[in-house]
């Protein structure tokens, strides 16, 4: 098995933490530049199973001018084409117009979504309830999974879960 996952989130909400995580090396920091690399390989991770190759989309956010208006339905022509989208968010902060752009983007996609919500590390576990309720009701997710990037908790978890969808 084989496939292209992308992962989206607001800015500092963990996705390089995730996949530097994953993939072990350093490399997804170099695409962190907002907008200048469309596309990009972010890192490969191989098991006996599967292969899982991870996707930069940048430009998942408001577009402020005309550019950002074409780098956002680039974007969004990405993610109708992974195998998998994994929107991040940050368990410690509320929801907010960020996120509800992205999951308006969502949408028009018929992609299968992940809501991973990373930094559980930073919450009591009575918040995350509320955090789970409040999203499945804004959108059809495949998978909720909680996760702590930075500790590792429940991130060979997700991996499982990934793996299941390509
Ligand atoms: P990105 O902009 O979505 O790629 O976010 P980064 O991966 O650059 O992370 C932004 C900040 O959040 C960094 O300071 C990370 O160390 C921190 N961070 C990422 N994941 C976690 C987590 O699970 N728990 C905590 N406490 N901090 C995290
Ligand atoms: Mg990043």
């Amino acid at each position: 098995k084989s496939g292209f996952i992308s992962i989206i989130g607001r800015p500092n909400v963990g996705k390089s933490t995730y996949l530097n995580r994953v993939i072990g090396q350093k490399i997804a920091i170099m695409s962190d530049k907002p907008q200048t690399t469309r596309n990009k390989v972010q890192g490969v991770y191989t098991t006996n199973e599967a292969q899982m190759i991870f996707i930069d989309t940048p430009g998942i956010h408001k577009p402020k001018h005309k550019l950002g208006d074409f780098m956002m339905k680039v974007a969004t022509n990405t993610l109708k084409e992974v195998d998998l989208i994994l929107f991040m968010i940050n368990a410690a902060e509320g929801l907010g117009r960020g996120d509800e752009f992205i999951i308006d983007k969502l949408k028009g996609v018929k992609t299968p979504v992940f809501l991973v919500i990373n930094k559980i590390d930073q919450i009591h576990p009575d918040e995350l309830l509320s955090i789970i309720e409040q999203y499945k009701s804004l959108f059809d997710f495949k998978e909720i999974i909680p996760i702590s990037a930075l500790q590792g908790n429940n991130t060979e978890k997700l991996l499982e879960e990934i793996q299941k969808y390509l």
